[in-house]
C-alpha cells in the first residue's frame, strides 16, 4: 500500500507522466482513498502548470523541485496536527 510519504516523493514524476504502470496504478488508488494527497497533488500540478507558463519553455529544475519540497512540507506539517 501507498502511503502519503511515498506518494509525495513521486508526485512530480506522475504529473510528469513519468511512473510505469504498476506505479501509477498505486498512486491513483490511493487519490481515490486520500483527500489530503488529492488537494496535494492538484496544488502541485497547479503550480507545475504555473511555472511551465511563466517560463515558456525553458524550465528551471531548481524552482520546480523547490516548490516541490515545499508543499510536500506543507503536506507533512498538516499530518501532524
Ligand atoms: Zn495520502
Amino acid at each position: 500500500m501507498l502511503m502519503c510519504r511515498d506518494l509525495a516523493r513521486i508526485a512530480s514524476d506522475y504529473i510528469d507522466d513519468e511512473l510505469g504502470t504498476g506505479q501509477k496504478l498505486s498512486v491513483k488508488m490511493h487519490l481515490m482513498m486520500c483527500k489530503d494527497c488529492r488537494s496535494f497533488i492538484g496544488n502541485l500540478r497547479a503550480s507545475t502548470d504555473l511555472i511551465r507558463a511563466h517560463s515558456s519553455g525553458k524550465q528551471d529544475p531548481e524552482l520546480v523541485r523547490r516548490i516541490d519540497e515545499q508543499v510536500a512540507q506543507a503536506l507533512s506539517a498538516k499530518k501532524k496536527n
